[in-house]
């Protein structure tokens, strides 16, 4: 049923819940924030046409609590919610319990958002329409003799991975049969404590591949466009840490192919709203390993080389529209970066929370910064680090690099410790110039101190 949103209450905090506000307000649609104790001064609730106060401090008690916000969704008389990213975004029981009090999820179906969260369904169900996967189990292996079997065929490295896994968590290398007991049991743990759930798979792990992913919209009526790919290798721990679009070891004709099983892929699903299929590409070949059933946190480095407003698009099909446009009118110009800077030791990555004291965010041709910081705001401890997206766009990666580097260098976050030294040294490097590097280059940058160095395998 098309037919135009009334108000959307947005279940986030920070720079998400300022960027969904102002993708709603561009829109005329008005909004609703919410937000813990701890955040009643925070930005996004300044700027808020109306906000509700959902719970203390913990996100367990506030932005993950489905109760209190749907409760703030029905007060306010708000038609649709927009979860962003992180919190209840990936819950499919939440996206239900949505739905069935007849208030619009923008996002995509709860029956959709369980299959991509089950990783190894979401294996199983991209391998039946065409995807080309990681080799390893075929779905949940249930012993560590089992995993020997596996790693046996596929040979070893392998890697072992918890089916409900995310955030870089429950994941164990076994580099021979020696280890893989020790991998098996710690990922088991892992993913029992961290996702209440021990189920575990077993994949060939890449030693040098480029995490590429690619973005999709569909309409839920077999309209499915994509938006091309984005590179995330610059990972610490399995989190990204700066993203690029596009790839800078992409052809245009692989990034056609790609996109051409992708979107028929999801076409087949039914698949509505937005996504992103991840990918190791490594050798000339791309291999699935997970789908996020969400806007994703670098977004906005698609949305400069596309020219299109991801999240107004999200809240259009959310109301029923139609896509409107075919792969045909989507177009790439240039070249865009998005570091992620968070309140944390840039050498040492323990959280600094504090008070900004000074806040100068650069600016000019070309630049973009998503932030929810101010000068006298409080960075609080309970939540995610990440305080500043800077993202620039500029025609070429050359180019793009050097409005990075000078915007770096005008950013101005004062009183607390962040990341901007880091990403001042990675965008210096010269491998990272070249656009040479693997998801393993940033862990060994940050290892050494120094500069990257050759290729090693881990
Ligand atoms: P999560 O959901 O926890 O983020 P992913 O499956 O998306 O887990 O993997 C996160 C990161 O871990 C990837 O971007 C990549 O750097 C690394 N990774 C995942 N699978 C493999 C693999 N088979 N081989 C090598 N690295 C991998």
């Amino acid at each position: 049923m098309a037919g135009r949103l009334q108000k959307v209450l947005i279940a986030n905090r920070g720079e998400i819940a300022l960027r969904i506000q102002r993708a709603c307000r561009e829109m005329g649609i008005p909004s609703v924030a919410v937000h813990s104790t701890a955040d009643a001064e925070a930005m996004h609730v300044r700027l808020a046409d109306e906000s509700v106060c959902i719970g203390p401090p913990a996100a367990r008690d506030s932005y993950l609590n489905a109760a209190a916000i749907l409760s703030a969704a029905i007060i306010t008389g708000a038609d649709a919610i927009h979860p962003g990213y992180g919190f209840l975004s990936e819950n499919a029981a939440f996206a239900d319990m949505v739905e069935a009090h007849g208030i619009t999820f923008i996002g995509p179906t709860p029956e959709h958002i369980r299959m991509m969260g089950d990783k190894i369904a979401a294996k199983a169900a991209m391998a039946s329409l065409g995807v080309p996967l990681v080799p390893g189990s075929d779905g949940e292996v249930a012993d560590v003799e089992e995993a020997r079997r596996v790693a046996a065929r596929i040979g070893y490295p392998v890697l072992v991975k918890a089916a409900a896994g995310g955030g870089g968590r429950g994941m164990k290398v076994a580099g021979d049969a020696a280890g893989l007991e020790e991998a098996f049991r710690v990922a088991r743990a892992e993913a029992r404590a961290a996702f209440g759930s021990e189920a575990v798979y077993v994949e060939k792990y890449l030693d040098r591949p480029r995490h590429v992913e690619l973005q999709v919209l569909a309409d839920g009526e077999g309209g499915v466009v994509h938006f091309g790919e984005r590179d995330c290798s610059l990972q610490r721990r399995h989190q990204k840490l700066l993203e690029e679009a596009g790839c800078p070891a992409l052809s245009a004709a692989e990034r056609a192919r790609l996109g051409a099983t992708v979107t028929a892929a999801l076409a087949r699903l039914g698949y509505r709203n937005a996504g992103t299929l991840e990918f190791l590409y490594q050798d000339g070949q791309f291999a699935f390993i997970e789908m996020n059933t969400r806007l994703q946190v670098e977004h906005p480095v698609t949305e400069l080389v596309c020219g299109v407003d991801l999240v107004r698009e999200q809240i259009r099909l959310a109301a029923g529209e139609r896509l409107g446009y075919a792969q045909q009118d989507i177009g790439f110009s240039g070249h865009a970066i998005e570091c992620r800077i968070t309140a944390e030791d840039p050498e040492s990555f323990l959280p600094t929370p504090g008070l900004v004291t000074a806040y100068h965010a650069p600016g000019g041709f070309g630049v973009r910064v998503d932030s929810a910081l101010y000068a006298g705001y409080r960075v609080p401890p309970f939540y995610d680090s990440l305080v500043a997206k800077l993202i620039v766009h500029a025609p070429t990666r050359a180019q793009a690099i050097a409005r990075m580097e000078r915007s770096l260098a005008e950013f101005a976050i004062v009183g607390i410790r962040t990341t901007l030294p880091l990403h001042q040294r990675i965008v210096a490097d010269e491998a990272f110039r070249a656009g040479e590097y693997d998801i393993h280059w940033l862990e060994r940058l940050v290892a050494r101190g120094g500069s990257a160095g050759p290729e090693v395998v881990p």
